[in-house]
C-alpha cells in the first residue's frame, strides 16, 4: 500500500522560507520527502543547510513580493506540485493614524501577491495536467478583528475568502487549496507583542494550551494538507492555535 502521508517525488515552493513558519514548513515538507524551493527576498541559506544536513534537497529563489506580480515568473518549466503561500508582513498603528503606505504594503505582500502567485502556479499545473496542492498561511485575524493591525486583518480575512474561492474553481481539476491559521507563534512577526509585558500576559492567559506556539507547530498541519491523505479536503482553514478560537 502506498504511503498517503509521503511527499516523495513532489516539488514544493515555499514563500518566505528563510525564517519562522516558512522555514519550519520547508523543513517539514523535506522530511515528508519533497524537494523544496525556498522563495524569498533574501537567500534561504540556513533553511537549505537544515534540509541538506538531514539528507533532503533544497534550493533558493529570490523574489520580492513588494512587487505583488513578482511571483508570475516563478513556475514556468519548474514542475512544482505544491505551493505554500507563507510570506507576510504586519504593520501596527491605531486605525485613526494608519497610513496609506502601511495599508498598501501589507495588502500587496499578504493578499495581492498571494493571489497572483497562486494564479501563476495553477496556470502551469493545469497546463501540465498534473494538479497539486496550495496551502495559504492565514491567521486568527482571518476570523477576528485584532488590535492596531487594520491592513493585516483585512488581508488575512481576504486570504480565508480566496482559499474558498480558489478551492471552488480548482477542486475538480485536482488542485487542493486550503489554509492554515496559526495562533500566536514565536517568530519575528510577534516580537513586538512578546516584548510588551501586558499584551504578552493577556495573550498567554487566553491560550488554552498555556504557551506560545512554535513554528514547528504549524509545519505538521501544512505538510498534511499537501499529502494524498488530505486529498478530499478543499477550501478548509485549519486553526493551529493552542485552542485560542475554541474559547
Ligand atoms: P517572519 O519570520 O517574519 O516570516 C515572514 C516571512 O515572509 C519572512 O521570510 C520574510 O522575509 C518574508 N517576506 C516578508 N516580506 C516579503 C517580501 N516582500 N517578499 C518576499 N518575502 C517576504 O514571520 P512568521 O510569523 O514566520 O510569518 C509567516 C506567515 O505566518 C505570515 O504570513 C504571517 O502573517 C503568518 N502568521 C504568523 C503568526 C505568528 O504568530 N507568528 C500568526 C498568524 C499568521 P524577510 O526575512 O526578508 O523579512
Amino acid at each position: 500500500m502506498s504511503n498517503h502521508f509521503s511527499l516523495t517525488g513532489r516539488r514544493a515552493l515555499v514563500t518566505g522560507a528563510n525564517s519562522g513558519i516558512g522555514q519550519a514548513i520547508a523543513v517539514g515538507l523535506s522530511q515528508a520527502g519533497a524537494e523544496v524551493l525556498c522563495a524569498g527576498r533574501r537567500a534561504s541559506d540556513h533553511t537549505i543547510d537544515l534540509i541538506t544536513a538531514a539528507g533532503g534537497t533544497a534550493s533558493s529563489i529570490l523574489v520580492d513580493f513588494a512587487d505583488p506580480m513578482a511571483g508570475q515568473t516563478l513556475f514556468a518549466g519548474q514542475d512544482i506540485d505544491i505551493l505554500i503561500n507563507n510570506a507576510g508582513i504586519i504593520r501596527r498603528a491605531d486605525a485613526v493614524d494608519f497610513t496609506e503606505e502601511d495599508w498598501d504594503a501589507v495588502m500587496d505582500v499578504n493578499l495581492k501577491a498571494l493571489f497572483f502567485t497562486t494564479q501563476a502556479f495553477a496556470r502551469e499545473a493545469l497546463r501540465a495536467g498534473r494538479g497539486g496542492a496550495v496551502v495559504n498561511i492565514a491567521s486568527l485575524l482571518s476570523f477576528q478583528g485584532g488590535i492596531r493591525v487594520p491592513s493585516y486583518t483585512a488581508a488575512k480575512h481576504g486570504v480565508a475568502g480566496l482559499t474558498k474561492l480558489l478551492a471552488n474553481e480548482w477542486a475538480e481539476k485536482g488542485i487542493n487549496v486550503n489554509a492554515v491559521a496559526p495562533g500566536y507563534i514565536e517568530t519575528k512577526n510577534t516580537e513586538a507583542l512578546r516584548a510588551d509585558p501586558d499584551r504578552n500576559a493577556a495573550i498567554l492567559e487566553r491560550i488554552p494550551a498555556g504557551r506560545w506556539g512554535q513554528a514547528s507547530d504549524i509545519a505538521g498541519a501544512a505538510v498534511y494538507l499537501c499529502t494524498p491523505a488530505a486529498g478530499y479536503i478543499h477550501g478548509a482553514t485549519l486553526n493551529v492555535d493552542g485552542g485560542w478560537l475554541a474559547r
